[in-house]
């Protein structure tokens, strides 16, 4: 649904601007992106309808649409893009404007993909790297699915892909810094 009208000031194009560093309105629509996107069969909205609705300052629609979880920020797309957008970049801006402004996920897909995120800054942030038993731990916990995948742990503990233990890495405090820093810049706002 179109919510502009021409004369009408897009805020919702320039938030995103601002947060992703890109210029939305330079998209003129060839598709690569959305070609080239590996996942976007299974998304509502491809990346080239993404910039689009953007540019029609289809706030409501984008925020609650779960297509932008899909997004795994592989870049392929902004590699091909003739404009040069960075549109994971734009994925991600949508992401942490949702979250700032309480837009909440349709599927319990996109709340579990919203929960894998968070645990995973905070591994990030409490080791500096990801911990992985942990992380399979908290998520099966926090996703009420306590079993999940939990027969290919075995298999994979026996091959070393899983460590039992887990060290911090050197830069574990500075990378506690740099997160303490972002939070006091995001609060300053
Ligand atoms: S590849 Fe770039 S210019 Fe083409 S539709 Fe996607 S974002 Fe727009
Ligand atoms: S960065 Fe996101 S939108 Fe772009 S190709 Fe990868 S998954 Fe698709």
């Amino acid at each position: 649904m179109l919510t502009l009208g021409l004369e009408e000031k897009n805020t919702f194009l320039e938030a995103i601007n601002k947060k992703s560093g890109a210029n939305v309105l330079e998209c003129y629509q060839c598709g690569k992106c959305a070609s080239t996107c590996p996942v976007s069969d299974f998304m509502e909205f491809r990346p080239r309808v993404i910039m689009q609705m953007i540019k029609l300052g289809m706030k409501e629609e984008v925020c609650m649409t779960d297509s932008i979880w899909f997004c795994l920020t592989c870049s392929a797309c902004s590699g091909r893009c003739p404009r040069e957008i960075d549109i994971p970049a734009v994925m991600e801006a949508i992401r942490h404007l949702t979250i700032e402004e309480n837009y909440h996920p349709k599927s319990k897909k996109v709340k579990d993909i919203r929960k894998f995120h968070e645990i995973f800054l905070d591994m990030i942030k409490r080791y500096g790297r990801n911990y992985e038993l942990r992380m399979m731990a908290e998520f099966n916990i926090r996703t009420r699915n306590l079993f999940k995948d939990m027969h290919l742990a075995p298999k994979a503990l026996l091959k070393g892909k899983i460590p039992l233990g887990h060290e911090s890495t050197k830069s574990a405090k500075a990378i506690r810094k740099m997160y303490e820093m972002a939070e006091k810049l995001e609060k300053s706002k």
